[in-house]
């Protein structure tokens, strides 16, 4: 069975783990070892004086090493701990990995059935990563949970050629009635995500635009040839080819 041990460092959450029991995200995420390395006298202030919540820390961290000092703990130095821990770091036995790693909506979840089974049944926009690097936004008109569930590995398409290991999602649900597609997309930072295209709901049939009777139903932006840019939408400039503006089909 998997062991792993929580520690705050540096104010943060991070989750120490032996690497033979590490996820490939994890591996990704971890701590580079000889910072890790560099770090231990700041993770760990005043062990060179026995500080007791240091001195704690520090035993955990042995424990993952599997060698634990056991009953004769009080015996051991500080500084013996300080630099077998010290050691497994640089050497990346151990690894320390922050706990919540962030996407840009909120922290990012492994793309796996038990993580999209709790999501709402509601409107809201997604993104998958690899790792953190997003490569796909998609828009859930009305089911944010129908939406993942069909990128979930066994029935995904779009993601077939990225290993599902390494694939990872966040999402936003509109609380207000009244927020808008082009309203979120607006937070995003347009470095990132401008020139990638809002990808439809791979659910719902597309929608017809709203604008008076003209009930088109193309999708894709004319002036990118492909599906609206996330600049544009965000812009209020995302043109289907009807003429009318993307919201009029959001
Ligand atoms: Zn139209
Ligand atoms: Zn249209």
């Amino acid at each position: 069975m998997r062991t792993e041990w929580i520690a705050r460092l540096d104010m943060k959450e991070m989750v120490v783990l032996r690497a033979n029991e590490a996820t490939t995200i994890e591996e990704h995420f971890a701590v580079p070892g000889p910072v890790a390395a560099a770090q231990v006298d700041r993770w760990f202030p005043g062990w060179h004086r026995d500080n007791g919540s240091s001195r704690a820390k520090l035993l955990d961290f042995c424990d993952a090493l599997d060698v634990a000092p056991g009953a004769s703990a009080v015996h051991i130095e500080t500084r013996w701990l300080k630099e077998r821990v010290q050691s497994a770091l640089r050497r990346q036995e151990l690894l320390v990995v922050p706990a919540l790693r962030q996407g840009a909506f909120g922290p990012l979840l492994p793309l796996i059935t038990q993580n999209v089974v709790e999501l709402p049944k509601t409107r809201g926009i997604y993104i998958v990563y690899r790792f953190d690097i997003p490569f796909y936004i998609g828009h859930a008109r009305a089911n944010i949970r129908a939406c993942l569930e069909i990128h979930l590995p066994r029935k995904r398409r779009a993601f077939a050629k990225v290993p599902e290991r390494i694939v990872q999602f966040d999402y936003y649900c509109p609380r207000i009635e009244q927020e808008t597609v082009a309203d979120v997309l607006r937070e995003l930072d347009p470095a990132t995500f401008g020139d990638m295209g809002l990808e439809p709901d791979p659910v719902e049939p597309p929608a017809k635009c709203r604008h008076r009777d003209c009930q088109c139903l193309a999708y894709d932006d004319r002036n990118s040839r492909g599906s609206p840019k996330i600049r544009f939408v965000a812009a209020m400039k995302a043109v289907c080819a009807c003429g009318h503006n993307y919201v009029e089909h959001d």
